[in-house]
């Protein structure tokens, strides 16, 4: 049986990324518009507007914190935006998570370093990691 999966907005076509763009991929909006996906978007949900910064994972001394271009702290509303989308799977009884790539919340693997130097270093985005914590399997994008 076919069981719904929740996927990043962005990749179905909403303009929720950071630049007020979207990264639109055809199977996944094709999987919403079947019903079979949940499209949601982990920064927006917490709190953050659209358009926004760029923000990258931040690891020091085995903290996590999320930090945008300018410095500014949004750990908060990262870890709320991943509480929330949580909520959604538990609600729906979501066990799969098909999430854009590198990004700071839905990223799988890899993410950016911190630094904001374009270098990718192992490791998973806030929400991503979140899901995957209580049981969700978390597919990256490129690897559909
Ligand atoms: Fe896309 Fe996730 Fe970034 Fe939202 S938080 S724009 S869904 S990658």
């Amino acid at each position: 049986k076919n069981e719904r999966i929740l996927v990043s907005a962005c990749l179905a076509g909403f303009n929720c990324r950071y630049d007020g763009k979207n990264c639109l991929n055809e199977k996944i909006l094709k999987l919403v518009m079947e019903g079979m996906a949940i499209p949601v978007c982990p920064e927006q949900l917490g709190g953050l507007k659209t358009p926004r910064n760029p923000a990258e994972v931040c690891i020091n001394d085995g903290k996590t914190r999320v930090f945008d271009i300018a410095g500014n702290d949004v750990t908060e509303e990262f870890n709320k935006g991943a509480r929330e989308t949580l909520k959604l799977a538990m609600l729906y009884g979501v066990k799969k998570a098909v999430l854009k790539s590198k990004s700071p919340s839905c990223g799988s693997g890899e993410i950016y370093s911190g630094k904001f130097d374009g270098e990718l270093i192992d490791g998973d985005g806030i929400t991503a990691r979140l899901l995957k914590y209580n049981g969700i399997e978390v597919i990256r994008e490129d690897d559909l």
